[in-house]
């Protein structure tokens, strides 16, 4: 007989792994794809402070790890693999992953969203030359440096702070004056000695592709169009995200910003498929918010199934 799966499950970050939980709870034995950067946002961020239940915070990486963990002891099953297509429209859902086609009943999309870059002529030449999304990662490599990080949101205040540890100096550069990250945030960073707030900038290009490191960078005023370089030895981007959603193009709804459209909270357009996490919540992005929203969507695959019979 064909290997139909009851649940596939697109993405390892909170919403994912909550999913692979709750449908490994009911059984259903799920196939968890985790995609290129397994473990999702939390993986790449440091002390987690908002998440309920760990009053003293909790290392994103470990929180992340502990809930495969849990996920695994229901039957999870956890693919390393990159989906290279989807086809929603056949019966059951087929999907290319590497050589293999997987066939699945329900398919729970939790693919999330990636690090934006901003498009500078020197910008890919230098990432892992100094050019870098992952503070956590990558922060180490310049100690006792000057550091620039880019955003006015909170992932620039935590990327700002954590680099702290290394930098002799952070320069927070932002292009307007007015910030998205939370209060708490922005008060840590402002008051923080050695965090210098940089306003009404932007950055035109970085340099040095020559050297293969950041020297600097070129920085525009906004309000008069001064342009100077900044000299720096790496700028870290704290610039938001965009949704992983390229295999669903034409074949689910989604906004202008290519982030899934749902509604009553999970459901897509079709029948058995539903989004989760990140990837498709722009307004709330938060570990608890995604977890919250796996659960739903793996509550939703039970009733599915059960309607459908299986
Ligand atoms: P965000 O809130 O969307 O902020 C992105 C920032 O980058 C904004 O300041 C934006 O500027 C700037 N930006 C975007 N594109 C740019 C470009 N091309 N050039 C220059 N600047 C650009 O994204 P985020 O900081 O990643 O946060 C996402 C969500 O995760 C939020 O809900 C946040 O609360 C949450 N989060 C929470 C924590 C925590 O609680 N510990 C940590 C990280 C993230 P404008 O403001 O001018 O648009």
């Amino acid at each position: 007989m064909e290997d139909i799966r009851n649940v596939v499950i697109m993405g390892s970050g909170c919403a994912g792994h909550t999913a692979a939980l709750y449908t490994g709870r009911a059984n259903l034995k799920p196939l968890v794809l985790e995609g290129h950067e397994p473990g999702g946002q939390l993986s790449l961020t440091t002390l987690v402070e908002n998440f309920p239940g760990f009053p003293d915070g909790i290392q994103g990486p470990e929180l992340i790890a502990n809930m495969r963990y849990q996920a695994e002891r229901f039957g999870a099953e956890y693919k390393l693999a990159q989906v290279s297509s989807v086809d929603l429209g056949s019966s059951p859902i087929t999907m290319k992953v590497g050589h293999e086609t997987i066939r699945t009943r329900t398919l729970i999309i939790a693919s999330g969203a990636s690090a934006r870059w901003l498009g500078l002529p020197n910008e890919q030449a230098l990432i892992g030359h100094g050019v870098s999304s992952c503070a956590t990662c990558d922060g180490f490599f310049f100690s006792g440096k000057d550091i620039s990080v880019i955003g006015g949101g909170d992932s620039a205040m935590e990327e700002a702070l954590f680099l702290t540890r290394f930098a002799s100096k952070v320069s927070l550069i932002h292009r307007r004056d007015d910030f998205r990250a939370s209060k708490i945030m922005l008060d840590r960073a402002q008051k923080h000695d050695k965090i210098q707030f940089i306003t009404n900038a932007v950055v035109e290009d970085v340099y040095d592709p020559s050297k293969k490191e950041v020297t600097a960078l070129k920085l525009r005023d906004v309000r008069d169009g001064r342009v100077w370089d900044h000299p720096t030895s790496a700028m870290f981007l704290g610039i938001g995200h965009i949704p992983n959603t390229k295999a669903f193009t034409g074949q689910l709804d989604m906004d202008q910003d290519g982030y899934l459209k749902t509604t009553n909270y999970v459901f897509t357009k079709v029948p058995g498929v539903y989004a989760c996490g990140d990837v498709q919540d722009r307004r709330y992005r938060q570990a608890i918010t995604a977890a919250g929203s796996g659960c739903m969507a793996a509550l939703e695959v039970e009733k599915f199934l059960e309607n459908q019979g299986h």
